[in-house]
């Protein structure tokens, strides 16, 4: 085997083709075509069949008919109501994104701080010297604020 980058060993069967957009060799395209026609022609008899019967019904391989619907997008779960494939944490069937809502709402939950934020630390007082603050300040963006009181005490100055 020559040394480069156009040749590659099909994924699905081994043998060597040259490299291409779909990553398989000929043969392969071709029973794949093959099977994506009998899952087609299937669902046009059945279009409200579930995976489970559409792999049952065809021999398709179940893996093949997933790289249909997730992959490839070919079997599209929108004309097919029916069509589903796993969730990619608990392998519940779905239809649409990488995992269930269920997952998602977990992954999020896990995700947030066990505790709230702490409050960023507002400087006091104390910590600028030299300046008198007023603690009635009138500043109409920010009444009472840090910085509103430093701005009424400079505008007082
Ligand atoms: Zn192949
Ligand atoms: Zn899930």
């Amino acid at each position: 085997m020559m040394p480069g980058l156009t040749v590659d060993n099909c994924p699905r069967c081994g043998a060597i083709f040259n490299k291409n957009l779909r990553n398989l060799c000929p043969n392969c395209m071709k029973q794949m075509d093959d099977m994506l026609e009998v899952c087609e022609s299937y669902l046009l008899r059945h279009d409200k069949a579930t995976t489970e019967q559409l792999q049952q019904a065809t021999g398709v391989p179940m893996d093949v008919i997933m790289k249909f619907i997730k992959e490839e997008r070919k079997l599209s779960t929108k004309f097919y109501p029916n069509l589903t494939y796993p969730c990619e944490k608990c392998g519940r069937g779905i239809r649409e994104a990488r995992i269930c809502a269920k997952c998602g709402t977990e992954l999020l939950e896990a995700f947030r701080p066990a505790r709230p934020a702490e409050p960023i630390p507002q400087p006091s007082a104390d910590s600028v010297s030299g300046i008198v603050f007023t603690n009635n300040g009138d500043c109409p963006l920010q009444r009472g604020s840090f910085s509103c009181r430093i701005r009424r005490q400079l505008q007082e100055v």
